[in-house]
């Protein structure tokens, strides 16, 4: 496997693209929105840095990888019928997923392996949507790409054991490590992480306790390294809205019903990290982690 495709330049899909890169593939990074894939090739730029910076890859090791990066704007123009393998980290909405698996169906190669890093959208139903099932895939990354180890390995419905175990193998050469599960809404990770962010969202609603109070009693009460309010605006509250309509959706079952409060502040753009505010404030070059004044006492 020499070249690989990723959809999607955001959070995700420059950690993807990063990655892949730094592991000697030709990377093609794809996407709709000019900006992103510059935003892109910058934080990727910066990361690698930092890891020369830390003495974990040399400055050579930094050109070579940017070397083989390449970014397109059109689908059509990145050749991506000499892709062996399309990981697509696309925003999380299924509309958009199920049109470009369908685009990708008919334009790879027939051998290629079509994979997506959604965080909960049925991978059964993106591969209803390809004449290729049994080589769709659950690809599921962590953020931040280049630290996390995991890799959720989702299987859908008709998934080969051979794209299941080409995708594992995969994964360990990046130095990860695989985790296989079945196709139900959230999979493992996010059924279980989704819960917890929404519950600590009604915990602030409620006015049980603050930003700053909840995400403490989860870091020093339960050992947890960041906070679910915290994490939240890490993972982006769209991200966590989708998912959570995902779980609501798919299972039935009021316990998921997003948070009032999660709603509206997706509705004001308050997506957290990326657009600069959620339950905390991000300027540039601060590390200081700032409540937002629409929750400071
Ligand atoms: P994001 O909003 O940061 O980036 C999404 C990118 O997709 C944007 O740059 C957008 O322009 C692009 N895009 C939208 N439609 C496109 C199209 N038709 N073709 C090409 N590009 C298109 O989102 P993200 O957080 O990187 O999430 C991407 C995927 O990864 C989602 O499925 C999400 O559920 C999943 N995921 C996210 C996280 C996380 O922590 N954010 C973790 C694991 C998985």
């Amino acid at each position: 496997m020499q070249q690989i495709t990723v959809i999607g330049a955001g959070t995700m899909g420059n950690g993807i693209a990063h990655v892949f890169a730094m592991n000697g593939y030709t990377v093609k990074l794809v996407d709709v929105n000019k900006d992103s894939l510059q935003k892109a090739v910058s934080v990727i730029g910066k990361n690698l840095d930092r890891m020369v910076n830390k003495g974990t890859i040399s400055a050579d090791d930094k050109l070579g990888t940017l070397s083989r990066l390449y970014t397109h704007e059109l689908l059509e123009n990145s050749d991506i019928e000499k892709s062996d393998l399309v990981i697509e980290a696309a925003t999380e909405n299924e509309t958009i997923k199920l049109g470009i698996f369908y685009r990708l169906s008919e334009m790879c190669k027939p051998e290629a392996i079509l994979a997506t890093n959604t965080s909960s959208i049925s991978i059964t139903k993106i591969g209803a949507a390809t004449k290729r099932p049994d080589k769709v895939i659950g690809m599921h990354f962590m953020n931040p790409v280049p630290v996390m180890k995991l890799v959720e390995i989702i299987r859908g419905y008709s998934t080969s054991d051979e794209t299941t175990a080409a995708i594992v193998e995969i994964s360990k050469k990046l130095g990860k490590v695989p985790v296989e599960a079945n196709d139900y809404p959230g999979f493992v990770a996010n059924r279980i992480l989704m819960p917890m962010i929404n519950e600590a969202a009604y915990t602030l609603f409620e006015g049980v306790a603050g930003v700053a109070e909840i995400d403490t009693v989860m870091k020093l009460g339960m050992a947890h390294p960041m906070g679910p309010l915290q994490l939240a605006d890490f993972i982006g509250l769209d991200v966590c809205l989708a998912i959570l309509r995902v779980l609501h959706d798919g299972f039935g079952n009021p316990k998921y019903a997003p948070c009032p409060l999660l709603v509206n502040m997706v509705m004001a753009g308050k997506l957290g990290v990326k657009s600069g505010e959620g339950f905390y404030r991000y300027q540039q070059d601060s590390k200081d982690l700032v409540v937002a004044p629409q929750f400071s006492k």
